[in-house]
């Protein structure tokens, strides 16, 4: 099963990413948090990691989104290693539409398809609400309108990519979690 889970920030993808890849087997692959993992490495250590974590700094802490080409290289690096030949589950990618075609090209190359794209359906002030009771480094008001904006903005055109190719799973996310999870598992065939 491959899967890549879609919604705004505060719709729930990372609380269903887990479930969903524990009840499937799966492993998920969270890029937000691969950022913030590479950020924290870049202040106390020197590796591959850390470098990344000095260059995509700025556009996290912004809010703002990482250059396609940094986020393909971090994709395609990620899906060649071993642990995910049989299946994964995306968490935070694709973000813009050319994320996504370039996700379909890496796939053909490897000999893979997309089993579903679930897009978690929640309304701006549940995002906005959900996202202030964090307390992640990215989640201050400011910056959460503005990730809210690029969701709009970059992230919903690729909702049309995936139902015009018969992938797109529309849950409504404003539900308790185990809901959501019940309501997306039968789908998934
Ligand atoms: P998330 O935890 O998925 O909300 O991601 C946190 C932050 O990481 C975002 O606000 C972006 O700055 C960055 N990020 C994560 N995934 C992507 C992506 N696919 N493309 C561009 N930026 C990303």
């Amino acid at each position: 099963m491959r899967l890549v889970i879609l919604g705004g920030p505060g719709a729930g993808k990372s609380t269903q990413a887990q479930q969903l890849c524990t009840s499937l087997k799966i492993p998920v692959i969270d890029t937000g948090e691969t950022l913030r993992r590479a950020i924290a490495a870049s202040k106390s250590e020197t590796s591959v990691l850390s470098d990344l974590g000095r260059q995509v700094e700025p556009y996290v802490m912004a809010g703002e989104l990482v250059p396609d080409p940094i986020m393909i290289q971090l994709i395609r690096d990620r899906l060649l290693q071993t642990d995910v030949t049989t299946g994964w589950l995306l968490d935070g990618y694709p973000r813009t539409a050319f994320q996504a075609e370039e996700l379909d090209f890496l796939l053909e190359d490897l000999g893979q398809q997309l089993s579903w794209a679930i897009f978690l359906e929640v309304s701006n002030p549940v995002l906005l609400n959900r996202s202030l009771a964090r307390s992640r480094v990215d989640d201050q008001p400011d910056i959460i309108q503005r990730r809210i904006e690029l969701f709009h903005e970059r992230t919903v055109p690729i909702l049309e990519y995936y139902e015009h190719r018969d992938r797109l799973l529309r849950v409504p996310g404003d539900q308790l979690p185990e809901n959501v999870t019940q309501a997306v598992l039968p789908k998934l065939h």
